[in-house]
Order: structure tokens, then C-alpha cells, then sequence
């Protein structure tokens, strides 16, 4: 994968952002403050504003400008956090040209790592983490259960499973009392939905899997 895919699968995030901006928006309006989907579509429109205008060299310096803008764009709890996920994938990739699927599940897991870090939340909170964790966590088993590294077939099937992981992960939010986040502010009444946070996890993951199927 070379920083050509990687601007394909932010291009597809920024289009899926934007298509479900309503929906996003409805997640949030039901146990937050109604402006996620707004919120990353802004965020979104910036980067690929940026990304238009620096050309990154490499899938890690794309990925950092990715996050810096989001930091700088997106105000509340998701683009500190979206940002800070974005640039330690894209600082931990390093200079490589050429990144393997093994090499992309390293550079998320120290994304996600930045995401607890700056947030303290673990799993079962009712946040992104939900989606992100599981999904880092299923392209780890596949990296290590299966195919060749270097097959794109093998690769897609890999991102695949973590987008899978992501989208049941975040599904396994709408139980869940919130406990971290505007949406802990509501205690019980944040059960039953969805969280939007998850819920655009799940999106980006998606579209890192329709990009690699391409
Ligand atoms: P805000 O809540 O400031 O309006 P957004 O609506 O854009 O920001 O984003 C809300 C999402 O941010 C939540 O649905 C949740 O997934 C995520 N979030 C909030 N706080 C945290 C946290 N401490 N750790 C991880 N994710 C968090
Ligand atoms: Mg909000
Ligand atoms: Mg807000």
C-alpha cells in the first residue's frame, strides 16, 4: 500500500463522512449535542483541502497531515482525538514508501494507543475505542492466522475483518451506559443508542476496506 492508497482511503473516508453526516449528526443528537457528523465533516473538508494542497511524499507523512488538520479544524471531544489516532499511525509508519498490512496493523495499534492515551477510555466505555480497539485487535489475528503479506488479496481480506470487527464493535455500544464523553453527562439515559464516535469509526474502517477491494 503507497501513499496513493492511502489518499484513496482518506478521499472514500472524507465521502462516507459527508454521505452519513446526517446520521452521524442523529447519533449524537440522541446523547450528545447534535454535531459529530458536522463536526468530521468539516474536519474532512479541510484535509482533503490540505492533502490537495501539500501532496504528502508518503503514506506517513499523509496520515500526520491528516491528523494535524483534523487537531486543527474539528473542535470537542472527536478531532483532538481523530487527530491524535491519524498522526501516531502516520508518525509510527515512519518514511516507508511501501507499507505491508503487518506494517499498517503496528502504525494503528500506536494510533489507538495515542486515542487511550489522550482520552483514558478503556473498552465497554461507550466511545470510538469500542470500534477501534476490536477492529486493531482482528487485524492483528489476521496478520497472524493467514496469507501472504504481500498479496493484495490477502490484505483486503485482513482490513476486511477489522472492518467487520469495527462495525460489530460499535453496535456493541447501544447497551452500554456511557462513561466517558459529553454522553456520560446523561448516566442511564445514554443506553440504548449507538455511539456516534463508534458509529464513524466504523465508517473510516470501511472505507479503508472498499479502497483495498478496489
Ligand atoms: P463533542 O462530544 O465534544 O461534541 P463529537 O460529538 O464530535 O465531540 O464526538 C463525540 C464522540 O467522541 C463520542 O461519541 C465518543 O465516541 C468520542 N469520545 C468522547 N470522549 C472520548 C474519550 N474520552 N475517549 C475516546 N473517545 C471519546
Ligand atoms: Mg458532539
Ligand atoms: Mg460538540
Amino acid at each position: 500500500m503507497d501513499v496513493a492508497f492511502f489518499a484513496s482511503w482518506i478521499e472514500e473516508a472524507a465521502r462516507t463522512v459527508s454521505s452519513d453526516r446526517e446520521r452521524l449528526t442523529a447519533l449524537d443528537a440522541a446523547i450528545g449535542d447534535a454535531d459529530h457528523g458536522t463536526n468530521l465533516d468539516r474536519g474532512f473538508t479541510a484535509v482533503a483541502h490540505a492533502l490537495g494542497t501539500a501532496d504528502p511524499a508518503t503514506p506517513g507523512a499523509l496520515l500526520t497531515l491528516v491528523g494535524t488538520t483534523l487537531i486543527r479544524k474539528v473542535g470537542g471531544a472527536s478531532g483532538p482525538l481523530y487527530g491524535t489516532f491519524f498522526r501516531e499511525t502516520g508518525k509510527a509508519l515512519g518514511d516507508d514508501a511501501e507499507v505491508s498490512v503487518a506494517r499498517l496493523h503496528t502504525a494503528l495499534q500506536a494510533g489507538l494507543a495515542g486515542v487511550r492515551a489522550l482520552g483514558s477510555a478503556a473498552e465497554g466505555d461507550k466511545t470510538m475505542v469500542d470500534a477501534l480497539a476490536p477492529a486493531v485487535r482482528a487485524l492483528e489475528e489476521a496478520v497472524r492466522d493467514g496469507g501472504d503479506p504481500a498479496d493484495p488479496t490477502d490484505a483486503a481480506e485482513a482490513i476486511g475483518a477489522a472492518a467487520a470487527a469495527a462495525r460489530t464493535g460499535a453496535e456493541s455500544t447501544i447497551p452500554l451506559q456511557a462513561r466517558k464523553g459529553r454522553a456520560s453527562y446523561l448516566g442511564p439515559r445514554s443506553v440504548g443508542h449507538e455511539d456516534p464516535g463508534a458509529a464513524s469509526t466504523a465508517l473510516i474502517l470501511a472505507a479503508l476496506h472498499a479502497v483495498a477491494t478496489r
